[in-house]
């Protein structure tokens, strides 16, 4: 993990009507750190996510990426999503496209690049999450946890400088939730920079540089996983910890 800050936000607020979001909150993302978010449902773990990548506008602060204020629109908004990949609960994997289609879409359609590159990186990454046998397939002749690898695959191929996560486990069978952290422990470990919502702890506990805890919109707790899990702080902790342990 490097010193230096790849996702800063300084006193982000957000309000869905009176509902307070995003409540204040401040946190720095180094370069090859790994930070876990957890906290009770409705806590604003996916808003802070989509805010990151803006996809849900903030009302106050400042949420800066490699240096650079968050552009509101147009091209420079564009590119920056395209160098934060994102992967979610449900995968949205175009149904009607292959596998190996799927992950080349965006940098052929969004980046412009040559498919015949693409391609190659594409078969790469599809062989990296362990489905380089199925890239001929449709999504729909795939397990949850392959068509969730390929989300990661396909996200990975617009070649991102940080990865985020939004509970992407919680949709699957049970049997098909380790192979998919194991794909995100080796991306840890490649030293990407990832933010990653999950109610996972065993990810969190080997994975994380950092556990940040969230409850009703603020950030309540951020300490290494053995020290968090060990000796939460706040009442609330100990409370989520004590029904999900
Ligand atoms: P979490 O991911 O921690 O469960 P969310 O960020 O999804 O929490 O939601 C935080 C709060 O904001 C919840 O009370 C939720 O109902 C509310 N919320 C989320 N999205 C919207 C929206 N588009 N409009 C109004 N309220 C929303
Ligand atoms: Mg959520």
């Amino acid at each position: 993990m490097s010193d230096e800050a790849l996702i800063v936000l300084d006193k982000v607020n957000k309000w869905f009507g009176p509902l307070h979001v995003l409540d204040n909150v401040s946190l720095s993302v180094a370069k090859g750190e790994v930070v876990v978010v957890i906290g009770p449902s409705g806590s604003g773990k996916s808003t802070l996510c989509r805010a990151i990548n803006r996809l849900e506008p903030i009302n106050d602060g400042t949420i800066t990426f490699d240096g650079q204020a968050l552009p509101a629109e147009g091209r420079p908004l564009a590119r920056l999503r395209s160098e934060v990949g994102m992967v979610f609960q449900s995968f949205n994997l175009f149904a009607h496209k292959t596998i190996l289609q799927n992950v080349m879409l965006g940098p052929v359609k969004v980046r412009k690049e040559k498919p015949a590159v693409v391609r190659d990186r594409a078969m790469a990454l599809l062989e990296r999450v362990g489905i380089g046998n199925q890239a001929e397939k449709y999504p729909a002749q795939l397990s949850g946890g392959q068509q969730q690898r390929v989300a990661i695959a396909r996200a990975l191929a617009m070649q991102p400088k940080a990865m985020l996560f939004d509970e992407p486990t919680s949709a699957l069978d049970p049997e098909m939730v380790g192979e998919v952290l194991e794909v995100m422990t080796s991306l840890a470990k490649e030293g990407m920079t990832m933010v990653v919502v999950t109610h996972e702890m065993g990810f969190a506990r080997h994975a994380a540089n950092r556990v940040v805890f969230m409850a009703d919109g603020q950030l309540v707790e951020s300490a290494p996983p053995a020290e968090f899990f060990a000796n939460p702080k706040s009442d609330r902790a100990k409370d989520f910890l004590s029904k999900i342990l």
